[in-house]
Parts: structure tokens; sequence; C-alpha cells
């Protein structure tokens, strides 16, 4: 049995000097080097006689030596090699620069195999500096050569490291591979998978890309399973925590529903139900609640926080940005008007409670006292400096994953000893398979339905001969009293960041400046523009990252209450604003962005009574972005955006690989909506018949290898 722990040092041909190289690459282990799965293949699997050999075609030639030359060119110090290769049909040459050790490898005489493109020059067709290995009689007709027959594969490479090398180092340990599958007999039948050894041989060296096919098929529901067997050991981790079991109470909950100034929607409803049904256990709630831009999360939230509160527990709700955290203050508090529930908010800039604007020190004295029930800040603060009496619920807005640890920092902060129920809310709509792949520790409660007030936002293409028409148009809905969005890609600066900006801390700090000048250029170039030239009538504002949140916060504001027209910025409004009276949302350069940030930006308006229009401004006629923004225009399902955003872009561009923490391949299948579904139900059988893997100790080690480099945040 091999060792797949084995370091590559201990490897034949690995010497001193490419250790580090392939350590760069991510190898260390024996393990690694199989792992490191082909990027793609060359199909040199035709051998091709060299009479039909045809100029740009890339072929393999097999034959024999009969002539080879090296010669070097002055004054270059360019040594040429030239080689006639003969098979029954023909001959053609060879050639190959500053490799003079190949003259005294293929001597004449030489059976050998020749892989490369056939190029012209005066004297005919020949193979430029082709891939060659010598050919023993018995593997004339071998499959499989290692670099010029059959589909070679092509690695990732690192300088020093290519893939003529590392074919090199892995074919031979393929043909003797030995190491045992973690996914028993049963198991592979079940799930229609081959074996791990064959995966691993046919995925470097499959006879036909359908066997690499299969291969990859093996090797992403590994990945896949060990990503929802640690999804299942974290849910049974959370499910033996304590937290307050806050029963329904269908009394409250009615009254409270009969207060709103709207009737819920179904999907609101079910959503609310299966919180509260959530809160009414001994265990942490871990739920996700996904629901388009406007679907009313807030609401469905606040129904749970004030059942806590009645009960006697806190809630914190959390939001992203201060702007957002100041709306939710204002919502929450509308709504809960009638009851005597204490509300406060908690941001750098300010801090009060539905009874009184005061300090902070007293804020948070009156939220670790008890009296305040329901505290809304941002992430940031909340986390670092906030003590609570009685925390029972957690509402995270806008961001899609909350960390385990983050979640144990909140509790350390809470003079209760139980756990807090943890709700995170998205307007990211992710299918639902999907999302119990990526979150498959969390529920899940979808609101697919809008409310029914909601009126149809009108999304228009604009190319660069349609502006004029729309900044007419625009002019006579400022007129007539509305106001209006504008958004513009950030201008990427050229500012020399350091090598290795991620790691080091001023790295960090200088990227993320470079990020807010960026921001800030972009919307002075545009208010500049938009002020001076196209609107100088109208008043026009703007608001960009490099501003203190205190200022971006009174610009919201203000704008808000209708002290400008026109609102200039980048994406920094993003998440979550509500502007009623905002029924134009233009955005220039909409090509540059991403379809579910567009659909993000839409959601922005159509929240009034007057009818809203979405401008789309292109600069030209991309085949992608156009694509994308048809499909805008075509729905404004946010669900079905994001499928179709993630067929154009790729599950892998779509999430990003560090949000979701996992491997390429098993992100490359999540389009394989089966194979999600069959490592789920593997996942759970397994843990069903074997609690700690016991039976299950390669599976195990897997694991604990996978979690090694699984962020658990
Ligand atoms: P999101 O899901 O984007 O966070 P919000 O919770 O901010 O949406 O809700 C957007 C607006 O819609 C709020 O002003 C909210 O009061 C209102 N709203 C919520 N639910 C309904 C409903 N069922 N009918 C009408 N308006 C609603
Ligand atoms: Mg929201």
């Amino acid at each position: 049995m091999m060792d797949l722990n084995l370091s590559v040092e201990k490897l034949k041909n690995v010497g001193a000097r490419n250790l580090p190289r392939l350590h760069k690459l991510g190898i260390k282990t024996l393990r690694d080097l199989l792992w490191h799965l082909p990027a793609r293949y060359d199909d040199y699997s035709q051998i091709v006689p060299i009479a039909d050999l045809a100029l740009d075609q890339k072929a393999t030639i097999q034959g024999t030596v009969v002539k080879i030359d090296s010669r070097r060119i002055f004054p270059r110090r360019l040594v040429i090699i030239e080689a006639i290769i003969e098979d029954d049909s023909g001959s053609i040459k060879a050639v190959w620069f500053n490799q003079p050790y190949i003259a005294t490898t293929l001597t004449e005489g030489t059976r050998v195999s020749l892989a490369g493109a056939i190029k012209l020059d005066k004297r005919g067709l020949y193979l430029a500096s082709p891939s060659y290995e010598k050919l023993h009689q018995d593997d004339y007709l071998a499959y499989h050569l290692t670099h010029t027959h059959g589909l070679i594969p092509t690695y990732p490479e690192t300088e020093g490291v290519t893939s003529k090398y590392l074919r090199f180092l892995i074919k031979p340990i393929l043909s003797e591979l030995n190491i045992p599958d973690h996914l028993s007999e049963e198991s592979r039948t079940r799930n229609g998978l081959i074996g791990l050894t064959t995966a691993l041989q046919k995925i470097h060296y499959p006879l036909t890309l359908a066997e690499a096919d299969q291969a990859r098929e093996r090797l992403a529901f590994d990945d896949l399973l060990l990503f929802q067997i640690k999804a299942l050991l974290e849910r049974r981790k959370i499910n033996q925590l304590k937290s307050p079991a806050i029963p329904f109470d269908k009394e409250l909950v009615t009254d409270l529903i009969k207060h709103l100034p709207f009737e819920l929607t179904k999907d609101q409803k079910i959503s609310a139900w299966e919180i509260l049904k959530d809160l009414g256990r001994s265990y942490p709630m871990n739920r996700l609640m996904e629901g388009d831009v406007g679907s009313g999360k807030t609401v469905v939230a606040l129904i749970a926080a004030v059942q806590a509160a009645k009960a006697g527990y806190q809630t914190v709700f959390m939001a992203p940005t201060e702007v957002l955290a100041c709306q939710h203050m204002e919502t929450i508090r509308n709504l809960i008007a009638h009851t005597n529930i204490e509300v406060g908010l908690l941001t750098s800039s300010t801090a009060w409670t539905t009874y009184s604007l005061g300090k902070k020190t007293e804020i948070k004295n009156r939220i670790a006292r008890g009296d305040t029930k329901i505290i809304i800040g941002t992430h940031a603060l909340i986390q670092k400096d906030v003590a609570f009496d009685k925390l029972a619920l957690v509402v995270i807005d806008e961001q899609h994953r909350f960390g385990v640890n983050q979640r144990a920092a909140l509790i350390k902060h809470s003079s209760s000893e139980l756990v807090p129920h943890l709700l995170s809310m998205t307007a990211t709509p992710i299918p639902r398979t999907l999302a119990l792949t990526i979150y498959g520790d969390l529920d899940i409660s979808i609101i697919k339905e809008k409310p029914k007030n909601r009126q149809k936002i009108i999304t228009r293409i604009v190319p660069p001969s349609g502006r004029q028409e729309a900044h007419q148009f625009i002019r006579s809905e400022v007129k007539a009293g509305r106001q209006v969005f504008v958004i513009c890609p950030r201008i990427e600066l050229a500012v020399q960041t350091p090598d290795n900006a991620e790691q080091s801390t001023r790295g960090k700090a200088k990227s993320q400046m470079k990020f807010l000048l960026a921001d800030m250029k972009a919307v002075q170039e545009e208010y500049k523009k938009l002020s001076e030239l196209v609107f100088p009538d109208l008043k026009v504002a703007m608001l960009h990252g490099k501003m203190k949140p205190k200022e971006k916060n009174e610009i919201m504001s203000r704008f808000k209450e209708g002290f400008a027209d026109i609102l200039v910025s980048t994406s920094v409004i993003e998440v979550g604003i509500d502007i009623p009276n905002a029924t134009i949302m233009m955005i220039e350069n909409a090509d540059h962005f991403g379809l579910a940030q567009l659909h993000q930006f839409r959601g922005r308006i159509g929240r009034g009574e007057h009818q809203s229009t979405c401008l789309l401004f292109t600069s030209g006629a991309e085949k992608t972005s156009n694509q994308r923004l048809k499909a805008l225009v075509a729905t404004d399902d946010g669900f079905l955006l994001a499928e179709k955003d993630m067929a154009i872009r790729g599950p892998g561009e779509f999430f990003g690989t560090g949000q979701s923490g996992l491997p390429d391949l098993a992100m490359a299948a999540l389009a394989n909506v089966e194979l999600i579904k069959k490592s789920r139900a593997e996942a759970r059988l397994i843990l069903t018949e074997d609690q700690n893997l016991t039976k299950h100790p390669e599976l195990k080690q897997q694991l604990l290898r996978f979690q090694s480099i699984i962020h658990f945040e």
C-alpha cells in the first residue's frame, strides 16, 4: 500500500532544486502530487502518417530517426538540432533550439514518438520543437506514452515546474498505484462511481475525454461528500448546545401581524413559522433566510425578535453598514410602535433607543441591564464591544455566513450561558440544492414571492445612441418630482502593490486604499460630467467609498429627504437602502457589473407607488455582457437570474471560491445537481451507520485533511 502522506522529497526524480518549486504549487506529499489535476488535455491520440501531415496541425508521428545534426548559429549562440524522421509513408524534419543533448539521445536509428505543431519553412513542412520519447519495440503500439501519444495532460505550472516535468513525475506512479479507497464497493455501485485508483489513473491519462469526465466526477463526489459530512458533523455539534427555548406565543404573533400596515405574503408566513418553530427548541437555530431584495425579510425576523422580547430575551440585528443599520432602526421602530418593546441603535456615529438619544455608554448600559430588547448595529461594532443581558437571537443581514467563532464571541459577551439562536439573511438568491451544499450546516427558508403592492420595474438597455433620449427622460421624471440613482463602476487605478500584498497588513491597507481611491475618482468624474454637462439645471449629489460613514449617512438621509434630485455613487449603495421616491436607477457601463449585482442595484428602486425604470447604459456590444443585460431585461426573478448568472459565469466565479471554502473540483461540480444530491444522501447514510467514522478510517483521515484546507472561519 502506498503512503499518500509520503513527502515528495522522497520521490525518485525530485531534487533539491525542484522541491521548493513543487511546494510553491502546493505539492508537498504524494497525495498533493496525485491530486494536482490536469487543467486540460492535448489530443495526441491519433498517430498521423507523415505523408498526411498538414500545416498548423498538432500531431503525433512515430518513426525512425534517419539523420540528426546539431549546428551552432553565430552570433546569437543558438544551437539548432535538426533531425529527419521517417515512417512507412514518408519523412519530415524536426527542429529544436538550444537542446544539444537531443542529438545524443535520439541517435540515428532510434525509434521515436514525436508530438508537436506542424510548421512551414522555405524547404517545406517541419515539426517545431516537438515533445519526444523513445519507442521500444513492444510499446510501439502501446497507449499512453507519457508525452507524445494519447490525451496528454497539461497541468497548472509554475516557474521551473513544467507539465512535462509533472508528467514525468506522475506517470510512473500511476502504473503501480496502490491506495485504499475510502468509498466501499456498495457505495460506489450505489452512486455509479469508479474506484479511486482508476479515477486517478484516468484523470491524468484518460483514453477518451469521457473517461476523464468519469474520473472527475468521482473525485468531485469525494470532495462534495466530505463537505457534506463536515456540515452534518458541524450541525451535530450545534445541536448539542443549549439555547433558550422560546415557546410560540400565538396571541402575541397574531396581534403583531394584525398591527402591520400590510398583509404578509405566503412565503413570509411560512418563513416566520419555520423560524418560530426553531426558536421553540432548546438547541440553537442555524437558519438562512434567502429572499430577493424587497421581499420583506426584516419584518419576518422582527416577528421572531418580538416573541423573544416578550419572553424576556434580547435580539441583536447586525447590518453590514451604518446606513442599513439606521434603516432597520426606522423600519422596526415603525412596525412595533404599538408595543412597549425598547429598541436601540448603536453605530460608530450614533447611539439611541426608542426613548432617548443618549450617550453611547448609557445605551450600552441599558443593553447590558437588559432594558433594551432589540439592538441594531453594524457587524463590526456589535461584535467588538457590546455586552448583553439575555441574548437569545442574532439576526445577521446581508452576510451569507456567520462563523461558529463569531457566534462564540457573542456568547462571551452575554451574561447568559445559553447560546443564541442564529438567523442569517441574504438577498443573493441561491437555488436550494446549491445552498444546501454551500451552507450544508444551515436550514434554509426561502421567500420567493414579492409583496403584492410592488410595481413591475421597466428595464431598458441604452446603447450610446440612446443616451440623449434617456437623459431627457430622466429630466422629465425629476421635473415630476422623482429622484434618480446613478451607479458607475470603479475606475481601476494603477497603484503598485507589494508582491505579498494579501499577506501583509500594510498591503491590505494599501489595497483597501486603492479601492477607495478608485471609488472616489469614478464618482467624482461622473459627478462632474452629470452636474456640469448633462444636468446643469438639476441638483446632483455624490457618495463615495472614501467618505466617512457619518458623511455617507448624512448624504443618504438628506437624499431621502429630497435635497438632491440625482445621487451618484459606485456600488457602495448596493445593499438594502430604501428610498421610495427614487424611481430611476441609471447604471453607467452596466456591462462592467455581474448579473447578481445589477439585479441588486435594480432592487433599490420600485419601492414606492410610482412606476420605476432601470436604465442600463452600455458602451459597446460585448457578447456575454449583452447576454447578461438581456437576461436582466427579461426577468425580475432573482432566483432565475442567479441560475442564469451561474450558467454564464460558472459556479466558481459565481460564489467566489474563498467564500464557500469548497475546493475547485467540487465547485465545478455544483452545476451537477444530481451529484450533489447523491453526495448528500451518502453522507447521511455513512454517518447514520457509523457515527464517529470508526468503520471508515480512510474517510476520517481524508476528512481531517479536508478540514484543514476548509476555512472554518
Ligand atoms: P429586504 O428583504 O430586501 O430586506 P425589507 O425587509 O427591507 O426587504 O422590506 C422592504 C420594504 O417592504 C419595507 O419597507 C417593508 O416594510 C415592506 N414590506 C415587507 N413586507 C411587505 C408586505 N408583505 N407587503 C408590503 N410591504 C412589505
Ligand atoms: Mg434587507
